[in-house]
C-alpha cells in the first residue's frame, strides 16, 4: 500500500491489534509489532523463521520513548542528542516492560529512533515502541524497497506500507554503551566509527564477534551457547543463494555462467561471454554503492548463474567497511581464487 495517511492508520490499527505490519526506514525495510506484547513480536520471528536467540531492535520516536524501555545514561542522551531520528541502535540496560522474546532474554535491550517520516508517523499514530527487524526470511538479503518485502513475506504479512526505496540502504550501526565497558560497536552501518568519535571522545571499536564483554571491553572467544549479542555469529547472513565469492582487484577467470559486481564501473575490463557485469557506483560513489548494495545482490540472484564475484569496496574506514562487511557476509567469506590481473 502506498504511504498515504490511510496507510499509516491502517498500519496503526493493525499494529494496536498486536498484528504484523512492513513499514519503510531510511536502513532497511522492517518487520514490525507492538515491542511490549510477546504475542505480536512472536509473530515477527515466525514470518521471518527467525531464531528466537535473535534478539529484536525496538524503534522509538525520541529518548523520551526510549527511557520507557531502556536506563539512559548522559552518554546516551547526548548519542541521542546527537544523531537521533537516524542509523543508530543504543544497547542500553532494559525495563522490565520489555518482554524477554525481544531481547532474547539479555538484560540489555537495542533501540532507535528511525527518521523515515512514514515510519515516525506510524510511531506516532499508535503510540508503541515498535520491535522491527528487517522484513526478508532470515539470512536472506534485507530489503530496501516494498517490492523486496511483497516478493518474499507478501503471503505472510497483512500490510506493506511502501515509503519508497530506503535512502541508506544498510543496517543501522549498533553501539554498545550498557557499560561497564566502553563504548562498542557491535554492527557496522551508515553511521561511522569516525562519526561517533566526537561525543564519546574516543574511537569506538568493532566487537570480536559475539564476544562476552567484561568491564573493560569485549574478553575471550566467542561462546558456542546463549543469545547472539552480534549479528556476527551465523557467518552467513544478508546472502544471496547463489555462491559468491569476493575479489579486490579483478575477479578471477571463470568458464561457468557468472556475474561479476564491481565496486565503481570498470573502465577497461573486458568480460567474457558466459560473464555478467554490474557495478553499485558509477563513479565510486560509496553512500551510493550502499544504498544500491541489497537491490543489486537480489538482482544478481535471480539471473540463474552459478557463482558470482563481489568487489570490495576500496579502503578499511568508514562505509567502506559496513559495506565490506555484508559482502564478506554474503560470500561467507569466500575469496576467490587465482584472483585476475589488475587492469
Ligand atoms: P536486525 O536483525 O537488523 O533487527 O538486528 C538486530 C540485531 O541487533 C540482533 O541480531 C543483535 O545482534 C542486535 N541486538 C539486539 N538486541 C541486542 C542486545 N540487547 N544486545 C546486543 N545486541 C542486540
Ligand atoms: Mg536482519
Amino acid at each position: 500500500m502506498a504511504g498515504s495517511p490511510e496507510a499509516v492508520a491502517q498500519a496503526a490499527r493493525l499494529l494496536l491489534d498486536g498484528q504484523i505490519v512492513a513499514l519503510p526506514t531510511e536502513t532497511v525495510y522492517g518487520l514490525a509489532a507492538n515491542a511490549l506484547s510477546s504475542r505480536a513480536c512472536t509473530a515477527i520471528f515466525k514470518a521471518k523463521g527467525r531464531p528466537l536467540e535473535d534478539p529484536l531492535i525496538c524503534h522509538v520516536l525520541d529518548a523520551n520513548a526510549a527511557e520507557q524501555l531502556a536506563v539512559l545514561t548522559p552518554l546516551a542522551r547526548a548519542l541521542m542528542e546527537r544523531f537521533w531520528p537516524g542509523p543508530l541502535t543504543l544497547i542500553m540496560p532494559k525495563r522490565a516492560c520489555v518482554p524477554k522474546i525481544v531481547t532474547a532474554g539479555l538484560p540489555t535491550v537495542a533501540v532507535r529512533s528511525p527518521a523515515h517520516p512514514l515510519m515516525r508517523s506510524v510511531l506516532a499514530a499508535c503510540g508503541l515502541p515498535l520491535a522491527a527487524p528487517s522484513a526478508n526470511p532470515f539470512g536472506y538479503i534485507s530489503p530496501t524497497c516494498a517490492q523486496h518485502v511483497w516478493e518474499q513475506l507478501g503471503d505472510r504479512v497483512p500490510l506493506i506500507v511502501d515509503g519508497g526505496p530506503c535512502a541508506l540502504g544498510l543496517e543501522s550501526t549498533i553501539l554498545d554503551i550498557s557499560g561497564p565497558h566502553p563504548a562498542v560497536i557491535l554492527r557496522l552501518g551508515p553511521l561511522t566509527a569516525e562519526q561517533l568519535e566526537p561525543v564519546l571522545g574516543f574511537l569506538p571499536q568493532v566487537a570480536p564477534k559475539n564476544a562476552p564483554m567484561g568491564p573493560a571491553g569485549p574478553v575471550g572467544p566467542a561462546g558456542p551457547a546463549g543469545p547472539l549479542i552480534a549479528p556476527g555469529l551465523l557467518e552467513r547472513h544478508y546472502s544471496p543463494k547463489c555462491p559468491a565469492s569476493l575479489f579486490s582487484q579483478m575477479p578471477p577467470v571463470d568458464t561457468r555462467p557468472h556475474a561479476c559486481l564491481f565496486f565503481k564501473k570498470p573502465a577497461k575490463y573486458l568480460p567474457s561471454a558466459n560473464c555478467r557485469v554490474f557495478w553499485l557506483s558509477e563513479d565510486g560513489d560509496v553512500h551510493v554503492a550502499a544504498q544500491r548494495l541489497y537491490a543489486q545482490l537480489r538482482i544478481l540472484d535471480t539471473l540463474g548463474l552459478q557463482h558470482l564475484y563481489l568487489q570490495q569496496a576500496p579502503g578499511a574506514d568508514g562505509l567502506s567497511s559496513a559495506i565490506n562487511e555484508r559482502l564478506g557476509r554474503a560470500c561467507s567469506g569466500n575469496i576467490a581464487e587465482n584472483e585476475g590481473p589488475s587492469d
